[in-house]
């Protein structure tokens, strides 16, 4: 199996007084075809990992591989296009342009890679589809409920053929239904193929994945699967 993700003893202290160590010594690989949940307290160090395995983020020590290239020696520029053509990250709050068309949003996924407009506009048509919502294509993003917007915004993580989603928290702003709807697409996608690590709170979520990794205080202390 390919690793998409390698994190090699990772640090991360965010100076003051005194210094919070976020993540304090991460060891994890996650394969190709995986589908992850990642949980733990408010404060154990999630979103810190998420924005850290996304190139968002540099650790103060360790090394971080995205699809196999190792980000350290990389300028900041080059981690954006690695981003760009390896990833797809979702956020709990979506972070859509609210005045664009829900297809024009899913095209701005594509926009880093000097993809011609129409191709972007076409692959976002798809994407849409994937998700259930190419009948919301022409639909600006503020007339759409929240499970819609979440979609939208899948959508734009998935429209580059990703080797890897990663999602922090994709249901936290959702009531239960529609972020039980979010789930299913998750693992529907999954099963399609693509990979997935998704931080949840919401035990529902942790239990639907393959593989639990539990994290406190920065540091793993379960991790059901996977291995290096
Ligand atoms: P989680 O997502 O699990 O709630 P976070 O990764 O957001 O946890 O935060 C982990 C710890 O790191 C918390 O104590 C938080 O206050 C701290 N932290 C996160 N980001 C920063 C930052 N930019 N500056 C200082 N401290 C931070
Ligand atoms: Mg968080």
């Amino acid at each position: 199996m390919t690793a998409v993700l390698e994190l090699d003893a990772v640090h991360k202290v965010y100076p003051g007084t005194p210094p919070v160590a976020s993540v304090a010594g991460i060891t994890l690989t996650v394969h190709s075809g995986e589908l992850v949940s990642v949980v733990g307290p408010s404060g154990s160090g999630k979103t810190t990992l998420l924005n850290l395995a996304a190139g968002l983020d540099r650790p103060s020590s360790g090394s971080v591989r995205i699809a196999g290239q190792a980000i350290e020696g990389l300028s900041d520029r080059q981690v954006s296009g690695l981003r760009a053509h390896r990833l797809g990250v979702v956020f709990q709050q979506f972070f859509l342009l609210e005045h664009l068309t829900a297809l024009d949003n899913v095209a701005t996924g594509l926009l880093y890679r000097g993809v011609p407009a129409a191709e972007r506009r076409r692959a976002a048509g798809a994407a849409l589809e994937r998700v259930g919502l190419r009948h919301r294509a022409g639909h600006r993003a503020r007339q759409l409920s929240g499970g819609e917007r979440q979609r939208v915004a899948i959508a734009r993580a998935l429209v580059g053929r990703p080797a890897v989603v990663l999602a922090d928290e994709p249901t936290g702003n959702l009531d239960s239904a529609t972020g039980a709807g979010i789930l299913a697409l998750l693992r529907e996608l999954n099963a399609a193929g693509t990979t997935i690590v998704v931080i949840t709170h919401d035990p529902g979520v942790a239990a639907a994945t393959h593989r639990r990794i539990e994290l406190r205080d920065g540091v793993v202390v379960h991790d059901t699967g996977g291995g290096s």
